[in-house]
This record gives structure tokens, C-alpha cells and sequence, in this order.
């Protein structure tokens, strides 16, 4: 479905994404797990053409992917930012349309403001609050219900669970889960790998712009590199990560 190669992001004299090629199939969930400053966010922003590309492809469905942010949630690709952005000033209600902005299929944007209350009952009982006063948690609901509000075929997750207290990162993941249920696809960033590996189908470790290791999100679950390097398990015996193959 989305299909990146040999992916190169350069900001000024940073090279911040050093070739990195992955896919994602119809219906999955697959995560991106990497520390601070790996470049997932940067990898997120030139799917979304929200940073320049400087090379390599991407493309969905076989088809290059637009080249400004509008056309590529227009080809079905929606990006839930992180760091909760709302519209502080706007409503709830307004904030979720604003997801909307390029529909015009009103009595399907109708139902699906009622799949996203479904999802998140809260946000129906804030419906007419500013977006700006709800709590921390509520807004990572707001921006993963905007991102809903676009229809999107393919979501495109930053670290969804980032500064949430434990009960509502459980809420998170399993609105993520129950998202892919009802027929959308994920591409999620985390630093939280725990949570991820646990949601997903499939993974990549992305370390200072490479991809160093991947495959299925149970058995990286598993592996020792990740246990000790993402999971906070004590070593045990030595293990080596994945090299770059990049200078
Ligand atoms: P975090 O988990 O801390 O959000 P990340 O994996 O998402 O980190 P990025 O935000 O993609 O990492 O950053 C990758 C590298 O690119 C970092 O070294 C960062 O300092 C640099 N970088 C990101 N955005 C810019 C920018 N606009 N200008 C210059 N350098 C940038």
C-alpha cells in the first residue's frame, strides 16, 4: 500500500534520514520505534510532504505520493501530529471538522463525527468546549478524531502516547487497535515500544536515520537488542544492534 525507498532528509548540513526504505500492506499496523532524535518524526513529515524531500520515492498504491501536505490527505494519507495541535479557540465539534475541511460528502462526514463519538465518548460530552481547556489527554483524543475526520486509508501516528499518564495510554492504544479494526491502516512512531510492538503487525528500528532491524512486532518483542536498547531490560549477555551501513 505505502511503499518508501531509500529515503534521504537532509536539514541544512543534518542528515537526518540516511536511505530508509520500508512498506506497509493494507490493514496493518506497523510501528517505527526509535530513540529521541532517530528521525521518526522527520520520516512522518516527508511521508506527509510537510518537509522537503531531498531523494528516494514514496509512493501509495504504486502512485508517487502528492508533494504538498493538502494533496497527499486529499490521496487518503493522514498524519495525527505530535504534541496534541488543536485549534485552541475552536470547539471540539469545529476541531473535528476542521478534519473534514476537504469533503464535501456531508452525510458521510455526518456519520463518521459519530464513529469518532463512539471512539471517544468524552469528546461527545465536550462537544461545545474549547479545544484549548481540555485536559492533556483529551486533546491526543481531539488530534487522533481529526485525523479520523479526513477519512483517511493510511494514518500516520507521532508518538500518539507521548507525556499520557498509563490509563489513558492504554485508552490510546486500544482506540488504535479499534481503528484498524474498522478498516484503516497505521503507520505509528514511538518511543514507547512496549506499547507499540504490542499493537502492531510488523516493526522497524530506526537509529540516527537508518533502519537497523525489522520484522514481526511479537518476535522484536522478544529480541535482546530491543529488550535491552527499548524495553529497559537488564543485559544479560552481550548483544550487538543492527549497523547502519551508512557513514
Ligand atoms: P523525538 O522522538 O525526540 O521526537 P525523532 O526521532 O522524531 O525524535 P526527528 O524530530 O525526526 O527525530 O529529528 C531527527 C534529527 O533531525 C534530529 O537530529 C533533529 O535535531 C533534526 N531536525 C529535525 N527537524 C529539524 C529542523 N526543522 N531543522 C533542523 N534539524 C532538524
Amino acid at each position: 500500500m505505502l511503499e518508501v525507498r531509500d529515503l534521504h532528509v537532509f536539514y541544512g548540513g543534518i542528515h537526518a534520514l540516511r536511505g530508509v526504505s520500508l512498506k506497509v500492506e493494507p490493514g496493518e499496523i506497523v510501528t517505527i520505534i526509535g530513540a529521541n532524535g532517530a528521525g521518526k518524526s522527520t520520516l512522518l513529515n516527508a511521508i506527509s510532504a510537510v518537509v522537503k524531500r531531498r531523494s528516494g520515492t514514496i509512493t501509495l498504491d504504486g502512485q508517487p505520493v502528492a508533494s504538498v501536505p493538502h494533496a497527499v490527505v486529499k490521496q487518503g494519507i493522514c498524519q495525527v501530529p505530535e504534541g496534541r495541535l488543536v485549534f485552541a479557540n475552536l470547539t471540539v465539534r469545529d476541531n473535528l471538522m476542521m478534519g473534514a475541511y476537504l469533503r464535501s460528502d456531508r452525510a458521510a462526514i455526518a456519520s463518521d463525527l459519530e464513529k469518532v463519538y463512539t471512539l471517544f465518548p468524552r469528546l461527545k460530552e465536550r462537544i461545545n468546549q474549547l479545544a484549548g481547556t481540555l485536559s492533556g489527554g483529551e486533546q491526543q483524543m481531539l488530534t487522533i478524531g481529526r485525523g479520523l475526520m479526513s477519512a483517511p486509508r493510511i494514518m500516520l501516528m507521532d508518538e500518539p502516547s507521548l507525556g499520557l499518564a498509563p490509563i489513558l495510554v492504554e485508552t490510546i492504544y486500544e482506540v488504535i487497535a479499534e481503528i484498524r479494526r474498522r478498516g484503516t491502516t497505521i503507520l505509528l512512531v514511538e518511543q514507547n515500544a512496549y506499547k507499540a510492538l504490542a499493537v502492531a503487525d510488523r516493526a522497524y528500528v530506526l537509529e540516527q536515520g537508518c533502519i537497523t532491524r525489522e520484522g514481526v512486532a511479537a518476535d522484536l518483542l522478544h529480541d535482546e537488542y530491543i529488550r535491552q536498547a527499548y524495553l529497559g531490560v537488564k543485559r544479560e549477555k552481550a548483544g550487538a544492534g543492527g549497523r547502519c551501513g551508512v557513514e
